[in-house]
């Protein structure tokens, strides 16, 4: 497969340069080729959103919801041969692929829905003969930066509710994502929506996502990515005065107290920690065990870890994956040395024996380091989590909160005094009980505090809040 853009409702080849894109669980196979574009071909991609935008947002709310059902449909009719794509181009376990599109299926329906429902309030005025309300308009052309590890949901949940919101849009998957993204648009082009309301740009963050901040005509940015890109949209958004928000790394924490159910806490941690390879925003890499219990949970641990099998993401057994990228792979790695020399290893997964060479890292569980190590504080993303004691939930919500990241938390009990506490003190955007730290329902509000995130959030009726202006009106009418 070769990479195109779509501007305009046309399919385009770039020449800035080519990416040969390798399967991460087996290197022999090519999955395709990636065609970089330049400044220029992001230009064209902007003004083509700009021009399609007047008459998109002239439809009415219930014909630009036909159009996100046709896309639902055809998404949900060409599920399988992009979950397969998808699969080989970055290492998603196939299963878990395929839950990833019926959930881009699902997000589209949601926000297809949203063309018809009340949009705005009726406020009184103070006033006699004055009628007063609120209404949304959406905000013009709408950019959308997108990360590798969720390459068809995270881009639907931007997409769809800015669209629906009466906005362009110019999407830009991230480098190893980019073959998905085509796939997905090609799927998308059959919707018959007009041309110019969703285009495609295929290109580096340093290239078309540095021109997309600093010189595009756009309104918004969403982006969800690292929070070195994050911090850096979010400072030339401000000084541009571009609305836009960012949704960043984690550390995310699972504190399991002596009262927890302890064979469903270590089922809920092992696929925290490692589905995906760890490759996700929400993954658990903090473990924090009272004291009581801290042997026995690592003994069970210890067990599940065991039975993981790591394997070709398309095997239908697969639990995981290799990591994404050969990037991924040094970074991780790095982080598993200083594992191996730093802390004591309570747990490691088998290796992928008999795959072929991939990107394959054993999935890994330590212990032993103090709360400010790098291991405990720093953003891994890769199959790496680390256990740390705590004397009473006190400590635990203490450790939870000692870390710049701020995305998604979980508490493991049978109290409801703990987990109502653990709900109230955990400092962070999302936060659980009885239930693993990944894993958001669409329909729900999602998204980080302190440095995960520009403290707005995405899915459910919030995505409304961004993709929108607010608008006053008020009628004397006698
Ligand atoms: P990344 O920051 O490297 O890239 C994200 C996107 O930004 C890509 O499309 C990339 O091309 C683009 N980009 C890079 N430099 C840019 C620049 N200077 N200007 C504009 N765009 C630029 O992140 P990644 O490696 O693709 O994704 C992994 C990260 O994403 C992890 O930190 C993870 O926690 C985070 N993530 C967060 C969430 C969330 O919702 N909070 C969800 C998924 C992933």
């Amino acid at each position: 497969m070769e990479s195109r853009n779509w501007i305009g409702g046309e399919w385009n080849k770039p020449k800035a340069g080519t990416l040969e894109i390798r399967n991460p669980s087996d290197l022999a196979e090519t999955v395709g080729y990636v065609h970089l574009s330049g400044k220029g071909e992001l230009l064209e991609a902007v003004d083509a959103a700009r021009s399609a935008q007047p008459k998109w947002a002239a439809m009415t709310g219930a014909a630009r919801g036909e159009c996100l059902y046709r896309m639902a449909g055809l998404l949900e009719a060409h599920g399988a041969e992009l979950a397969n794509l998808a699969s080989s181009e970055m290492g998603k376990p196939i299963a878990e692929m395929r839950g990833e599109v019926a959930r881009g299926v699902q997000l589209l329906r949601y926000y297809a829905a949203e063309g018809v429902r009340a949009n705005g309030q009726m406020i009184p005025s103070a006033f006699v003969n004055v009628k007063q309300y609120s209404v949304r308009v959406p905000l013009g052309v709408a950019a959308v930066i997108t990360p590798w590890n969720f390459p068809v949901a995270i881009p639907i949940w931007k997409i769809a509710p800015a669209l629906i919101c009466g906005n362009t849009v110019v999407w830009k998957p991230a480098e190893n994502g980019c073959l998905t993204a085509v796939k997905l648009a090609e799927i998308f082009a059959e919707a018959s929506l007009p041309a110019g309301t969703l285009n495609l740009i295929i290109g580096k963050g340093s290239v078309v996502g540095e021109a997309l901040l600093e010189e595009a005509k756009i309104d918004a940015i969403s982006f969800t990515g690292s929070s070195a890109t994050g911090l850096r949209v979010a400072a030339a958004s401000a000084a541009r005065n571009l609305k836009y928000q960012t949704e960043m790394g984690g550390k995310n924490a699972a504190v399991v107290l002596r009262d927890a159910d302890l064979d469903a806490a270590v089922a809920a941690v092992v696929s925290g920690a490692f589905r995906s390879a760890g490759q996700k925003c929400t993954a658990t890499s903090r473990v924090i065990v009272e004291g009581a219990v801290y042997d026995e949970f690592a003994s069970k641990t210890t067990e599940a870890i065991a039975k993981l099998r790591m394997a070709n993401a398309k095997h239908e057994g697969a639990y995981l994956g290799p990591v994404a990228s050969l990037e991924q792979f040094k970074t991780v790695n790095e982080y598993v040395v200083t594992a191996l020399a730093e802390a004591r290893t309570v747990a490691v997964g088998s290796s992928a024996d008999g795959e072929g060479e991939g990107y394959y890292i054993s999935p890994l569980l330590v212990e032993g380091v103090g709360a400010d190590h790098r291991l405990v504080q720093e953003e891994v993303f890769g199959p790496l989590a680390v256990m740390l004691p705590a004397a009473n939930i006190d400590e635990a919500i203490g450790l939870v909160n000692r870390t710049v990241f701020g995305l998604s938390a979980s508490v493991f009990t049978r109290d409801l005094n703990n987990a109502f506490r653990f709900l109230d003190e955990a400092e962070a955007g999302m936060v659980r009980v009885n239930q693993e730290t990944g894993g958001v329902e669409y329909q729900a509000p999602f998204g980080g505090m302190k440095d995960s995130s520009s403290h707005s959030r995405e899915q459910g009726q919030s995505a409304l809040d961004f993709y929108t202006h607010l608008k006053t009106c008020a009628i004397q009418y006698r």
